[in-house]
């Protein structure tokens, strides 16, 4: 029989864990109980016949059952994300917005962003591009991918037979580091779980992965793109999603463009990865007139 927790309880623990959240804390682990054997109950008729020491065993065990079961719905609350309660992706991506608000989660948004850079795109994409932060011109206009790197982007979306709009863009972190610099470890941790949750509400059927930042924060694999490319990975993003019938989803990684516009000579590699792309997907590049 399903178990209800004590409004009072439950509400509690939801201001706790807005406190957490708003702290940059996400993830939240249980401890396992020394009471793990699931064969508890059925013995309240036994405990007339049975020793004080038993009698006070047993009572330990049915007190670590109920334990057990408001454990679980803690856990519940403690995992669950506003978004998990609606189907629909585009009301779960605008839930995951307003989750974020005017983030001051990490030292990024202290360091002279304009506005923080959600993503853009098609909320049901079956493609997704998830490059690593901001720019100056994304930092001015508030969409991913706008600048000269865009413009690159959206010649690589458009050889793959598609359009801009039928994909989804993001980056790791949703705020500019100041003078282009690489995101740092901890604002990546602190910002991708907002991510996570932008891919388990889209659920593509493939991620690609611009650049070494993005492919080495989304895998945690610290390697050269060299070994990185040319492959696809299986990928779930961490955290709940709230969709067990969701097996995930491919993961390709392919050079930036914006290394490209720098190294104009490894476009063909990159083409490359999203032939390998574009064969898993059914696309096919447009025809001259099209
Ligand atoms: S980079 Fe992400 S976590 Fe950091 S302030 Fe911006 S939105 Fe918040």
């Amino acid at each position: 029989m399903p178990s209800v927790l004590d409004p009072d309880l439950r509400r509690a623990l939801a201001e706790r864990v807005r406190y957490c959240r708003e702290m940059g804390i996400y993830d939240f682990y249980r401890r396992e109980s020394r009471f793990s054997d699931p064969t508890v109950g059925a013995e309240v008729g036994e405990l007339a016949s049975t020793s004080q020491e038993q009698r006070e065993e047993m009572a330990a065990r049915k007190s670590a059952q109920v334990a057990k079961t408001a454990d679980k719905n803690i856990l519940q609350v403690l995992t669950s994300h506003p978004e998990q309660s609606v189907a629909d992706p585009v009301a779960a991506l605008k839930l995951i917005r307003e989750d974020l608000g005017d983030c001051t989660r990490c030292k990024l948004h202290k360091q002279g962003r304009k506005q923080i850079v959600f993503g853009v795109g098609n909320p049901r994409a079956e493609l997704m591009f998830v490059g690593e932060g901001p720019g100056a011109d994304e930092d001015t206009q508030g969409e991913p991918f706008v600048g000269r790197a865009g413009q690159l982007l959206n010649n690589m979306i458009k050889a793959m037979g598609i359009r801009r709009e039928d994909v989804y863009i993001a980056n790791i972190v949703k705020c500019r580091p100041p003078g282009n610099r690489t995101p740092e470890r901890d604002e990546c941790e602190t910002c991708s779980p907002f991510l996570m949750r932008q891919i388990a509400a889209v659920k593509p059927k493939v991620i690609v992965a611009l650049g070494a930042v993005a492919a080495k924060n989304l895998l945690a694999i610290n390697a050269p793109m060299s070994e990185l490319r040319g492959r696809f990975y299986d990928f779930i993003p961490s955290g709940p999603n709230g969709d067990s019938s969701w097996p995930g989803t491919k993961l390709a990684v392919t050079y930036h463009p914006a290394f490209l516009l720098r190294d104009p000579r490894q476009k063909g590699e990159a083409w490359k990865d999203l032939q390998m792309v574009m064969n898993y997907l059914g696309l096919r590049p447009p025809k001259k007139d099209e």
